[in-house]
């Protein structure tokens, strides 16, 4: 039933007080206060009164407004061409809806382009003369922030382009799953709250007010629109991005009517999880440019197209208990400990918290039943309580004052939202040092898991990072340990053996968790020193000078490498790391400088004077990608002597430009290719086919 005339315009009035309030939170200071779902469901009830009754829609009404304004800080750029949201549906009713407005509107004899929604921030890009000269945020769509500088340091975005004219491009710039961990971790070191999602982490990359920190941040691109005409259809246009090179997400169907985009939804959705890059959902269009007109805009989004939004899985479990875990920094994060309860496929029993003030904010007391939420983070997250079902027994948490891994007392720094251990003989801390200096990405020292490491360290075996090394020596002690047999020993010694001389010296820099350094700034400093004899050899004020002046290196991470080095007990860790026969050196890389194969794909095919592997290392060294055969999203196939038709064929119909050597020595000297000729080009397969 629909509120009273005055009732309904008090509930408006608080509508639109909070989502401008959770608006400011998300577009604004990236650090959203409350879910997405929650926010939708109070702007679908927005819209639903506004429906009701007209008179109480104003133009400063969310529902007529894109985003927030831009931050302060950033110079604003009025751009000539809006940007627009998009219209959403949630399930195949919506859809239906939004397929017969449209066919009301234009009749039959049109195609519709599915494509993902990547789950990032938008972004505007302007090419003139062929070389990128300016980028902007989405801000409130007419008014955007100018972020051209950050976006000069993201690698994956191409200086230049082969093609004069000016190329108004739009995209999304995000960031992958895996590397978001990373950044996060970079944040604790500096005592900043984690990101709840890769969305927030690469809106707040790109805004960032100092841009070689944007530049320590892995961001990539996938464009998705040019603004000045430039193909008869959004398919074709996204093919011909992609030709000349410019990152695109490969990932359009064609789809006939609405059924087919239907399919495209149910196949996209079993795959998406494969994909580098966050979807919450995927985006329809009218694929025919001309028949857009008549199709028109609302203040809001276009009418020809509309997200279909992939439902986020939530599941409601009692919480048990909860504990802090201890980071390799101190920094304490508060973990929900659940009864098991199925979400999205998994036995969830652990929950971020994230910080106190999300404990405090929502009041999640012990006892509670509590929702939680999957929807692209990590681990799943407590989104809220019902507060209905809570125990009369459940009091409010209190944080602890004791550290649970040593218990020293804790403290909490003037302005952070974490609790912080600053006992440096912790032992939870170090377990947390191990854990990251033995992963994936570090030392990679993949025998090495969290429990062994807890059993080496209980035993006595390791009491800081370089005693890893010292395992090998101690194989009876290992023997000697539950559950350690001597297959297991034998495989952990090996592996660290294969650490102790096969690693590069950024890898060593990254594991040795030096505050603000993540595995960007490692690489930087890595070859800058060569290796750690020579780094630990060089005075702390000659490294800070040094690293200052390196581009990518700010000084506040100058100073963090210098004050590490100069760390008596950092300094005795390192040389007994070199004392037990520990060597990384960086190999010298010829001409990465600038990246030329920045944001392209190979894959190499046939017989060449050297070796294919050659081939590969060299495309990586020079910032390209290697596929092992050609799949939607591969450039180029570059063909050696012997490449068979089909092999071509295949690799064409894929949308891989075909190159020889020849073209690829151009693009390795950063050259531009000629577009292949128009009749090369191919249809883009149908959707059913993913
Ligand atoms: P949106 O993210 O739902 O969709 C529009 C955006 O999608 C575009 O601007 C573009 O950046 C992006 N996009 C990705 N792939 C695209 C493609 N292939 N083609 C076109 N666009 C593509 O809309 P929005 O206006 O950015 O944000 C609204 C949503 O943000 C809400 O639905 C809500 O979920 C969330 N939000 C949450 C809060 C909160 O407090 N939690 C606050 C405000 C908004």
């Amino acid at each position: 039933m629909l509120p009273h005339p005055m009732d309904a315009a008090a509930r408006h009035a608080e509508l639109c007080e909070t989502l401008r309030r959770h608006e400011h939170a998300y577009y604004v200071l990236d650090a959203p206060t409350v879910s997405d779902a929650e926010y939708d469901t109070l702007f679908r009830e927005l819209r639903a009164l506004e429906e009701a009754h007209p008179e109480l829609q104003t133009p400063s009404s969310p529902t007529q407004r894109v985003g927030a304004e831009p931050r302060e800080g950033f110079v604003k750029v009025e751009r000539p061409v809006r940007m627009y949201s998009l219209d959403n549906a949630y399930d195949e009713a919506e859809l239906r809806e939004f397929d017969r407005r449209i066919r009301e509107m234009i009749g039959e004899g049109f195609t519709y382009v599915a494509e993902p929604k990547i789950d990032g921030a938008s972004i505007e890009v302007v090419y003139e003369g062929g070389a990128m000269i300016q980028a902007t945020t989405r801000g409130d769509g007419k008014v955007g922030e100018d972020v051209t500088v950050n976006v000069r340091t993201i690698r994956a975005i191409p200086l230049h382009i082969p093609d004069e004219r000016r190329f108004t491009l739009r995209g999304e710039i995000y960031i992958r799953p895996q590397d978001l961990e990373a950044i996060n971790e970079l944040r604790a070191t500096r005592g900043e709250a984690a990101f709840a999602n890769p969305r927030n982490a690469a809106a707040g990359s790109l805004r960032l007010l100092d841009p070689r920190q944007t530049a320590e941040r892995p961001l990539r691109v996938a464009f998705y629109d040019r603004v000045e005409e430039y193909a008869d259809s959004h398919s074709a246009m996204l093919e011909k991005l992609a030709q000349l090179g410019l990152p695109t997400h490969r990932e359009h169907g064609r789809c006939a009517d609405i059924d087919a985009v239907l399919a495209y939804i149910a196949a996209f959705d079993r795959r998406r999880e494969e994909l580098p890059y966050e979807t919450d959902g995927v985006v329809i269009k009218l694929d025919e440019v001309r028949l857009r007109d008549s199709v028109g805009f609302t203040a809001r989004f276009p009418r020809w197209a509309i997200a279909y939004k992939y439902a986020a899985e939530q599941a409601t479990t009692r919480l048990r208990t909860i504990t802090c875990d201890v980071g390799r920094t101190g920094q304490l994060t508060p973990v929900a400990n659940l009864d098991p309860v199925q979400l999205a496929g998994t036995t969830v029993s652990r929950a971020s918290l994230h910080n106190l003030d999300l404990i405090a904010d929502k009041d999640v007391r012990v006892g509670d039943m509590v929702i939680i939420q999957k929807a692209g983070e990590i681990i799943p997250q407590v989104l809220g309580v019902d507060v209905s079902q809570r125990p009369p027994e459940a009091e409010p948490w209190v944080p602890p004052s004791v550290c649970p891994a040593c218990g020293e007392e804790v403290v909490r720094a003037e302005g952070e939202a974490a609790l912080r251990c600053v006992n440096p003989a912790c032992r939870g801390r170090l377990l947390a040092g191990l854990w990251y200096f033995t992963r994936r990405g570090a030392m990679d020292i993949d025998r090495l898991g969290k429990s062994l490491i807890e059993q080496l360290v209980e035993a006595g075996l390791v009491a800081d990072l370089a005693d890893v090394f010292a395992v090998p020596a101690q194989r009876d002690a290992l023997l000697g340990l539950e559950r350690i047999g001597e297959k297991t020993a034998d495989r952990l010694i090996a592996a660290i053996e294969d650490a102790r001389v096969g690693r590069t010296f950024s890898r060593l820099l990254t594991g040795l968790g030096i505050p603000l350094v993540g595995s960007v700034a490692a690489s930087l400093v890595a070859q800058q020193y060569g290796d750690l004899r020579t780094l630990l050899d060089t005075e702390p004020e000659a490294i800070e000078a040094t690293l200052a002046a390196v581009h990518g290196i700010g000084d506040k991470i100058a100073q963090s490498v210098a004050a590490f080095v100069a760390d008596p007990e950092q300094r005795a860790v390192m040389e007994k790391m070199l004392a037990l026969g520990v060597v990384a050196t960086e190999p010298v890389r010829e001409v990465v400088e600038g990246g030329t194969l920045e944001g392209l794909s190979f894959c190499v095919t046939g017989s060449f004077d050297r070796k294919r592997d050659a081939i590969h290392e060299e495309i990586e060294a020079h910032g390209g990608e290697v596929h092992k055969s050609v799949k939607k999203g591969t450039t180029y196939l570059l063909a050696g002597d012997r490449v068979g038709k089909t092999k071509i064929e295949a690799a064409q119909k894929k949308g891989a430009q075909v190159i020889d050597e020849a073209g690829y020595a151009k693009l390795l000297a950063g050259e531009a290719l000629e577009p292949p000729d128009e009749s090369t080009e191919t249809e883009t397969e149908e959707p059913t086919e993913a």
